[in-house]
């Protein structure tokens, strides 16, 4: 098919998502043909080197025929099987376990999803059972971070505290609260991280009892916030809020849909502080993006909680009909072996000083504000005057700018609308690759700089 035709077919028929419908129809579509390594070529022939894993989920890098293969041999023994009736597939009992084995002790039950907002939407759903069954019926409210994100549900977007995702859609609702992100940068108290630890605490801690400690379920955050710019908490955030989560009587979820599969450096981020959640979800790199899927890991005792409580007779109203996919898992079994035993996570980590000293390094820019990441995830986060941290102003369309500068250097990011430019690079990234992505983002940086309207702004 002729691509202007393909143009065409996009711009009369396909919703994108998290797009605006009439920017879109004006700007038209690209096109993604193929993908190697951390290369993908689109429609017109270019070559683009994928500094965000598609979105922030193909961590193990495009063209691994092992799980092609472990696919199509799946789906050529048994395509589909359901969950329901008692039934199941191999690969699914297979991958819960290995999850289990892998998961921060004692998330030893898993629910698969198809991605991430229906794993934390079904989190939530578990969380108001458990409570239901034990004889708490009364706590209901979740609290979680302003700038986090938690997917596109109707649950999981007021649980997200970006008002992009707010906005005409009648979210949060009763049930969802925020407290702010710690966001060291924008943080008078940044320069202090156990300030930081303590003022976000302080503001748990008061929140619940805004509402009232025997009304709150939960508290859901992200290790790292993502798609809220890649705020990175000071080392010790983590543990301090699950450990005053206990304290408040309250459950602690941590979602690592972003964060799991090695992108911050071990296989999930709460490795690094040992931090054991109640709850937690994953997605994206689970499968690193070859078929859709998500997972919810809960531990015993909210296992136990649903499974003995009010009713333990009666089904458990809650699945869909392509939970625990057979070939989504198999495809997940490869891409967990492909980690582990394969050596991409270890290769992440072994890339990853070389992706944050380059990024740091581009601090000395004039438009760079801050560089901030863990593992391969990471920020630029660009200013138009670094004494203020003044944002640059909307009507500026400084991330088009970025992207579009970006696309024709051959380097796809994500450049989000508050002059944030996020990177996710594959785990397979190697250190030619590495410069090659450093170099590209600065050229980029250089090129936008140098239009008229960005200096002028400066
Ligand atoms: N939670 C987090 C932390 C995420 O980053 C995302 C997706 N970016 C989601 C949930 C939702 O996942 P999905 O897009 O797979 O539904």
């Amino acid at each position: 098919m002729r691509p202007n035709s393909l143009l065409e077919l996009d711009r009369d028929h396909l919703i994108h998502p998290v797009t605006s419908f009439r920017g879109h129809e004006a700007r038209g579509v690209t096109v993604l043909e193929s993908g190697q390594g951390m290369f993908l070529r689109d429609s017109e022939g270019h070559e683009l080197l994928d500094a965000f894993a598609g979105l922030w989920c193909v961590n193990v890098g495009y063209g691994q025929n092992s799980i092609v293969k472990a696919a199509a041999d799946q789906m050529t023994r048994l395509p589909y099987a359901t969950g329901y009736f008692h039934f199941g597939s191999e690969p699914a009992i297979q991958l819960a376990a290995r999850l289990a084995e892998l998961a921060p002790p004692g998330l030893n039950r898993v629910y698969f999803t198809l991605g991430g907002s229906d794993a934390v939407d079904s989190a939530i759903r578990y969380i108001v059972h458990y409570f239901n069954a034990t004889g708490r019926p009364a706590k209901k409210n979740i609290i979680a971070l302003e700038r986090g994100y938690h997917g596109s549900t109707m649950m999981g977007s007021g649980l997200t505290g970006l008002p992009a995702f707010h906005r005409n859609f009648d979210v949060p609702r009763p049930w969802q609260h925020h407290i702010p992100s710690p966001y060291p940068y924008r943080n008078p108290l940044g320069g202090d991280p156990a300030a930081v630890i303590a003022q976000s605490v302080a503001q748990l801690k008061a929140k619940v009892a805004e509402l009232g400690a025997d009304s709150v379920a939960a508290f859901f955050c992200e290790p790292v916030q993502g798609s809220g710019g890649v705020i990175v908490p000071p080392p010790g955030w983590l543990t301090a809020v699950r450990d005053a989560c206990a304290e408040l009587d309250i459950l602690f979820v941590a979602d690592e849909v972003i964060t799991g599969f090695g992108r911050t450096g071990p296989l999930f981020a709460c490795e690094t502080e040992s931090v054991v959640p109640d709850l937690m979800t994953v997605a994206k790199g689970l499968t690193s993006g070859y078929a859709p899927m998500g997972a919810v890991l809960m531990s015993e005792r909210i296992y136990a909680g649903i499974a003995d409580g009010a009713t333990p007779d009666l089904p458990i109203g809650h699945g869909f009909t392509y939970s625990a996919h057979p070939v989504s898992a198999a495809v997940g079994l490869e891409v967990l072996r492909l980690y582990t035993e394969g050596g991409i996570l270890a290769n992440g980590q072994a890339v990853a000083p070389r992706f944050k000293a380059g990024l740091e390094a581009l601090t000395d820019h004039p438009l760079v504000g801050d560089a901030r990441s863990a593992g391969l995830l990471g920020a630029l986060e660009l200013v138009a005057d670094k004494t203020t941290k003044a944002r640059f102003a909307p009507d500026l369309r400084l991330a088009d700018r970025l992207a579009a500068r970006g696309y024709a250097n051959g380097i796809i990011f994500r450049a989000f609308g508050d002059g944030v430019i996020g990177l996710a690079p594959a785990l397979c990234c190697n250190h030619e690759e590495m410069d090659l992505l450093l170099a590209r983002l600065a050229l980029t940086l250089d090129q936008v700089l140098d239009e008229p309207e960005v200096r002028r702004s400066l």
